[in-house]
């Protein structure tokens, strides 16, 4: 039999060091920030300590090969590392492999000079630097890329550019962003209008405008303002044209990357959920013997473990370079929205408690709120996936591609 649902024993011995690593040093690390009240200055101090002892443990940068002093992980191999990391707050931070230089660190891989590579990419490995990814605008809909009115023209050896970008993660801090910006007037195809350029957050012309204030707080999601900022022909980032190559090339592992720590966030919330009902007695007995309680339990069980199969089938996939973009906007779907319901059924089982913010759920909740338009909208993933289904079927007489090629 090929199909075999475990991971090979130098996987499950480094995820089992994952979780050692994130209880016994990443937990007490952040509690102590947190009951000394948790501001900006003590967190990055965390960070910084905590990423001494992830190189000791040999937990550093996991999906990075090993000449770039990675662990050297596929996909398969992060999701046991991100689910593991992501119940743990900043367990993606301290390991090196948290959004958006994971996506930045595998683009600049894939498609980066070699002397991009050393100016770039080098510090990133080494947690020496922070990137930020530029695409998004707030005058047009980020979910259709050809829209984008940021503009760049080349004027001798530099381009100029000019242009608005919001919510751009990480900005503030970063020492350079990957900008997606229009540089083609007639493109053969829509899509072949953008490029992207790697640009040094110091360049003039780069400015931040505020931190976006959103529902849970400000995380660093900034709004840009470019004006006259030049850029040299060398800091582009693959060729004219092929920012939008380069942004899908970009989106469907890092979509999956998200997935696998939202498989966490949901593992935790489950947990948290029993634990309540075990423990919570109303009416004669405990929650957890209610039939009502025990629907969402089962629920959520089924989901997550639909969120598991889906997220390992489809980094499987990418893994071993077969097609993957119909399987990763299933996974990335089903998963946000899996991951919105059981935190919202886990608050509702703690009752008042699961309100306050006493536990973490009420800001897991805001967080996976975005979970279901960043990185592709569910209407645009559901469009793609109807669109994979249509044609299968009309080409082939079968859905069996369009539901992951898989042999039933
Ligand atoms: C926390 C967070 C972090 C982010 N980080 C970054 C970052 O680092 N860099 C970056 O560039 N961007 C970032 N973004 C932006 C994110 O990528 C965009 O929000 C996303 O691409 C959607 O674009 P939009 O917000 O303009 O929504 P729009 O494109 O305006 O879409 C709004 C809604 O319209 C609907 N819709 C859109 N298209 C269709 C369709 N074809 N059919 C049916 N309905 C449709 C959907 O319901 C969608 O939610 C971040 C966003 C958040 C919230």
């Amino acid at each position: 039999m090929a199909i075999d649902f475990s991971f090979p024993p130098e996987i499950e011995d480094i995820r089992a060091r994952v979780k050692e690593f994130m209880e016994s040093e990443v937990d007490p690390a952040q509690e102590k920030v947190r009951a000394n009240g948790g501001d900006r200055k003590a967190w990055i101090e965390a960070i910084v300590d905590l990423r001494t002892k992830a190189k000791d443990w040999n937990l550093w940068l996991p999906h990075m090969p090993t000449e770039w002093g990675g662990m050297g992980l596929g996909p398969v191999g992060m999701a046991a590392v991100s689910a593991e990391a992501g119940k743990h707050g900043i367990g993606p931070f301290v390991l090196n492999c948290q959004a958006p230089d994971e996506g930045n660190m595998h683009t600049l891989l894939h498609w980066a000079t070699d002397e991009q590579k050393e100016r770039y990419l080098r510090p990133l490995c080494e947690g020496t630097q922070r990137s930020c990814f530029a695409m998004t605008e707030p005058e047009v809909a980020g979910s259709d890329p050809t829209l984008i009115q940021t503009r760049a023209y080349q004027d001798g050896d530099e381009w100029v550019v000019n242009g608005h970008k919001w919510f751009i993660s990480g900005a503030r801090g970063a020492a350079f962003a990957i900008l997606i910006c229009r540089t083609e007037d007639d493109p053969d195809i829509p899509q072949a209008g953008n490029s992207a350029f790697i640009v040094e957050t110091d360049t003039p012309g780069w400015e931040i405008v505020r931190d976006v204030e959103t529902m849970s707080g400000g995380h660093n999601h900034c709004e840009i303002r470019i004006t006259d900022m030049r850029v040299h022909k060398d800091q582009m980032l693959g060729g004219r044209g092929q920012g939008h190559l380069l942004g899908q090339a970009r989106l469907g592992p890092a979509r999956l990357a998200h997935c696998m720590r939202w498989i966490g966030q949901a593992e935790t919330a489950l947990e948290m959920m029993i634990d309540r009902a075990l423990n919570r007695y109303a009416h004669g007995s405990y929650l957890a013997e209610k039939q009502g309680i025990q629907w969402m339990i089962a629920d959520s069980t089924m989901e997550l473990y639909q969120c598991k199969l889906m997220v390992l089938h489809a980094a499987f996939r990418i893994e071993n370079d077969l097609p993957f973009k119909t399987e990763v906007s299933m996974a990335k779907h089903f998963v946000a929205n899996s991951l919105w319901r059981i935190i919202d059924r886990a608050i509702q089982v703690h009752g008042a408690l699961g309100y306050s913010t006493d536990t973490p759920l009420a800001d897991m909740l805001k967080q996976a709120r975005w979970a279901r338009f960043a990185d592709g909208a569910d209407e645009v993933h559901q469009m793609t996936i109807a669109r994979n289904a249509i044609a299968d079927w009309k080409d082939h007489g079968s859905v069996k591609a369009a539901t992951g090629s898989l042999p039933l």
